[in-house]
């Protein structure tokens, strides 16, 4: 017999539960009607994408893709690549003329196999995977020869060998055999594939859409924080006409400044107002500018400089973001280097002229929407592809994962993954984090109720119940219909486990009048009534 096995979900996923799972509608629901009023649609791209894509988009130094994410080789040659794990693990004996022939074989078996694949374009026609088999064929020839040699008395032999073992093995780890692809983290990167894809540069714009859904990180599984977690993210994009290319290379000059700045202060607002529509408390919106491609260098590299004079007072992280990334220095929260951190340069003092007008601009416009906001020059975010305007929106009940969205402009991102200089901004919330947020604050909801409860009695009795749910359930009441006969009593007392409203109590009695028996389960009141006028009744108290 099969050994009995416990099935649990896998570390840093979780099961989605009703009646959460009501909140986590009501969430959704609450973000499509929002965001409708502000013009957008939604979107839905795939869950997995070429990784090459988040590679470029999100950024290959961060943490996200250097260590996050969930990728995998996607092709149908599972045989040719158990065939490279044995010629990778086998030890190869310069003695062993029988081993040495059977790798040889194996490997020529490989060679043709590979080689076939990428004809027929099965197997990716990379450079890399090119090269690979060059090297591979002729190490596989080469082989077989300076084991000859070696037997035939030609000592040096064995150094050559040994380095075409080595070769060997190198070309085999190389191969691809299909696309890679990963798991998204996060879903800005897919959106603007989209939006290149389907040329929605030629729709009216800007195109302004908006999305929820799975993201995957491999982070380290906390309170608030998953492997798969659930965001709603929202994205403006807008191609910048060519006659102001130019402009838009700098990433948008002065003449843009006022409506970019516009564009973001709609975006927070319509963040804030899909907050207070759920009733999120204790909401903090914090605001920077991190510069463009013009002045943001500048302001780095004198950063690392000031970071490098006091490199002995920071911890390992901070040191070797000195040279990966000296801005992610800011974000530390390690107490040690806050003091530090304090009388570093602020990014707003060495802000270009054009970055500094949109800023200012960008405040204004936030104030004129009435939207409260604290600015934080410390707030970088995490991502590669972010430019001036950045934010982050925090919420109470969280812990130290408080953060439940974050946000910022990103012209240039679109160009970047192939398409025409495009202008962009855009948010992320995280909705595990809200919907945590709201249930702390008891705004979590109560179990799924029932409206009615239809407790019969008798054959002829079954036959109504049935009708009657069909026709309370068309009008879109939550009916709870027994498959069996019940004692009243025990139909009575589950109708109050349920939470339901009423129990429609049908017996030979109600079956012969017409009359129903209705019971309001709060207060025990009992009345007759008709088939209509219990509708009429559900429909006035529900
Ligand atoms: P990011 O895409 O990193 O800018 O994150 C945007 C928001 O997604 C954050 O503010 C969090 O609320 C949420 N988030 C990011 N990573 C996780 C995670 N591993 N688990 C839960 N929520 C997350």
């Amino acid at each position: 017999m099969a050994e009995k096995k416990k099935f649990q979900a896998i570390k840093g996923t979780r099961d989605l539960l009703p009646p959460e799972t009501d909140l986590w509608n009501r969430v959704e629901q609450t973000a499509r009607e929002v965001f409708g009023t502000f013009g957008f649609g939604e979107i839905r791209p795939p869950i997995f994408e070429p990784t090459e894509l988040f590679a470029r988009a999100v950024g290959g130094e961060t943490d996200i893709v250097s260590k996050e994410m969930y990728s995998f080789e996607d092709h149908d040659f599972g045989e040719l690549e158990k065939l490279r794990s044995v010629l990778l693990i086998r030890e190869l004996e310069l003695e062993n003329p029988q081993s040495a022939s059977l790798h040889k074989g194996q490997l020529t078996e490989f060679n043709a196999a590979l080689e076939a694949g990428m004809k027929g374009r099965k197997i990716p026609v990379t450079p890399e995977n090119e090269r690979a088999l060059d090297d591979l064929k002729m190490h596989a020839a080469r082989i077989e020869i300076l084991r000859r040699d070696y037997t035939g008395g030609e000592w040096q032999a064995r150094e050559r060998f040994n380095a075409s073992v080595t070769g060997i093995r190198q070309a085999l780890r190389v191969v691809e055999f299909g696309d890679v692809i990963s798991l998204r983290p996060e879903a800005t990167a897919s959106v603007c594939r989209a939006y290149i894809e389907h040329g929605m540069h030629a729709l009216p714009q800007p195109v302004k859409l908006w999305y929820t859904g799975p993201m995957f990180r491999r982070e380290r599984p906390q309170k608030g924080r998953y492997r798969q977690f659930y965001q709603i993210g929202a994205e403006v994009l807008e191609m910048v006409p060519s006659f102001a290319a130019k402009d838009a290379a700098t990433a948008g000059g002065a003449k843009s400044a006022p409506k970019d700045a516009a564009v973001d202060a709609e975006v927070i607002e319509m963040v804030m107002a899909f907050f207070a529509r759920l009733g999120l408390e204790g909401v903090k919106l914090e605001i920077n500018s991190i510069g463009d491609r013009e002045c943001r260098p500048k302001y780095v590299e004198l950063l690392r400089a000031e970071l490098l004079k006091v490199k002995d007072k920071l911890g390992p992280d901070s040191q070797r973001r000195i040279e990966t990334n000296p801005l992610r220095v800011l974000d530390s929260k390690l107490e040690s280097e806050q003091a530090i951190i304090a009388g570093l340069p602020k990014i707003a003092d060495h802000l270009c002229a054009n970055c500094a007008a949109q800023y200012a601009e960008v405040k204004r416009q936030l104030g004129m929407r009435g939207v409260a906001y604290a600015e934080n020059w410390r707030l970088v975010r995490g991502l590669d592809y972010y430019m001036r305007t950045t934010f982050e929106i925090t919420a109470q009940g969280l812990g130290s994962q408080n953060a439940v969205c974050g946000g910022g402009r990103y012209d240039g991102l679109v160009e970047l993954l192939g398409g025409q200089p495009t202008k962009g901004i855009g948010f992320a919330i995280g909705e595990d984090r809200l919907i945590l947020s709201l249930q702390e604050a008891g705004k979590g909801g109560t179990a799924l109720g029932r409206d009615v409860f239809v407790a019969w009695m008798g054959e002829k009795a079954q036959a109504t119940a049935i009708a009657a749910a069909q026709k309370l359930r068309a009008a879109g009441f939550r009916v709870e219909l027994p498959p069996v006969e019940q004692k009243f009593g025990k139909a009575l007392g589950q109708a109050d486990k349920l939470g339901a409203r009423y129990a429609l109590i049908l017996g030979d009695d109600e079956i012969a009048t017409g009359q129903w028996t209705v019971k309001t389960l709060a207060d025990g009141s009992q009345a007759k009534m008709s088939e209509a006028e219990f509708l009429e009744l559900l429909r006035k108290s529900l």
